[in-house]
């Protein structure tokens, strides 16, 4: 049962072949059995799924079931959840229960899905590998000696080891595709502002972005349908309705302008996973699609970009972790500023204190015009290479990650290192793209991502485009060892 992917899972409940209390018991099993191995979720919630699996029987037999009524998924652990700890993968808030549902979970919950827990992360999302989260390291379930990608590694090492179909996830410099590519698992990062942010603890509130991680593309169509919808709650959220976006997956690609930006294949790229995408690349001539050469020639200056924008905008946005109102407190302090100093110095782990120290500094006084200023002016250039790439092509393909999944603190010492595995998809955040990685084989015996990137608001497209290779290939159905 665990080999299902949603869109079977939907059709098995509707035509009564088992019980959305039957494929959640046996999904809890698994993650009970299997996942001390990959330490994908930090909560398991399993006495409130088994009830919401039993009310979507309920609904199911009455015939009033919503789009994914029954369906088991998981939230990464940056959406907050009534009455279920949010941690946000760090010991800051280890304690705490938030009093509301963020606008994705109160969708999910509209759509009758099952949520069987909350997923691993690094440390307020930030990270490449899943290896600064509090509550220890995710190991990839095609080799657990590896990283499964970061931050969204719970989210993408539960779907990849068959622990749950679908999960979300959250991406502010490559956070859903990353480790999508890393663990052979299809992720989506929709448009900045196509799915709300309400409830989703921030980190760079200009770049964060929620989407799913799924098997299929299809199962990505039928999760971003759910996720995605208008919300008066978060100012920046798109007032669009919610759409189908399984509606033009059967579309033919014939004719299909791909944009091949050569930025994307120079130095720093291992030669297999180059190799596994030119492939890719060919498949998608034979599906009819016609290759484009272009180039986008402020590509190197994203990563340096981000890592002044990101880290100024967490600066801001982590300043209410004080001690004070909720999250974790010093013991005994001994006035306000020691409560502020030692609450912060001890609930916040090293790669979230670099951060802070580095946005604040971009946002000082005397460095403000020099560093945050520049960075903004570089984003603006960014962001005119891919609207003039779009004139020519209809999508974008290279890499997701430049690199298979790597041991397990290779690149902890090094922080520039682990910047980048993200230097093929912060780009598209800085300039508010979507982005999607799809497994397209496997490089030294680990899965390879291939990226593709929409225009704005092209999300369908997308899908469709990664729905007709999944039919013409079958990377996405190879599955990892240790989900056997
Ligand atoms: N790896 C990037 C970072 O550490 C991106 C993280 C993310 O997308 N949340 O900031």
């Amino acid at each position: 049962m665990h080999q299902l992917t949603i869109a079977e899972i939907i059709r098995g409940l509707r035509d009564k072949q088992f019980s959305s209390v039957e494929i959640t018991s046996h999904l809890l099993e698994r993650i009970q059995e299997l996942d001390n191995q990959f330490n994908s979720f930090i909560t398991v919630t399993g006495d409130q799924a088994i009830k919401e699996a039993a009310a979507a029987d309920a609904r199911l037999a009455q015939g009033d079931a919503p789009a994914l009524c029954g369906v088991p998924i998981a939230h990464k652990d940056i959406f907050c959840t009534n009455g279920v700890r949010t941690s946000c993968g760090s010991k800051m808030l280890d304690n705490f229960v938030p009093p509301y549902d963020a606008t994705v979970v109160d969708n999910f919950q509209q759509a009758g899905a099952v949520s069987l827990g909350k997923t691993n992360m690094d440390e307020f999302a930030m990270g490449s590998s899943n290896e600064s989260s509090f509550y220890g390291a995710v190991k990839n379930p095609w080799n657990v000696e590896r990283i499964p990608g970061g931050s969204s590694g719970g989210s993408a090492a539960a779907v990849a080891a068959l622990l749950v179909p679908g999960t979300t996830a959250t991406d502010t410099g490559g956070s859903i595709r990353q480790p999508a590519a890393m663990t052979g698992t299809t992720g989506l990062k929709p448009t900045y502002g196509r799915v709300s942010r309400w409830g989703m603890i921030a980190f760079a509130s200009s770049l964060d972005q929620g989407g799913p991680i799924t098997r299929t593309a299809e199962d990505a169509a039928l999760m971003l349908s759910v996720m995605a919808s208008p919300d008066k709650k978060d100012s920046t959220c798109l007032d669009r309705p919610t759409q189908d976006y399984t509606a033009n997956l059967n579309d033919s690609i014939k004719g299909l302008k791909i944009g091949v930006p050569s930025e994307y294949f120079g130095e720093g790229l291992d030669s297999e996973v180059g190799a596994r995408v030119q492939e890719a690349l060919k498949d998608y001539e034979k599906l009819g699609a016609e290759l484009v050469e272009i180039s986008l020639p402020h590509s190197k200056l994203a990563v340096p970009a981000y890592y002044v924008i990101a880290p100024a905008e967490a600066s801001a946005n982590l300043s209410r972790f004080d001690g004070v109102r909720y999250g974790y407190r010093c013991e005994n302090p001994a006035d306000l500023r020691d409560l502020y100093m030692r609450s912060r110095g001890e609930g916040f782990g090293e790669e979230v204190k670099r951060r802070i120290l580095v946005g604040s500094y971009a946002l000082s006084a005397g460095y403000y015009d020099a560093y945050y200023n520049k960075a903004q002016q570089v984003r603006r250039l960014i962001k005119q290479d891919f609207v003039d790439a779009f004139d020519k092509v209809d999508v974008i393909m290279g890499p997701t990650a430049p690199n298979p999944a790597f041991k397990l603190g290779e690149k902890n010492a090094d922080p520039v290192a682990m910047y980048l595995e993200d230097i093929y998809t912060i780009a598209t955040n800085l300039a508010g793209l979507p982005g999607m990685s799809i497994p397209c084989g496997f490089a030294h015996g680990l899965p390879v991502g291939l990226q593709i990137i929409g225009n704005y608001l092209d999300e369908a497209r997308m899908l469709n485009v990664a729905h007709q290779f999944q039919q013409a290939s079958d990377w996405h159905q190879k599955t990892a060892p240790a989900a056997e």
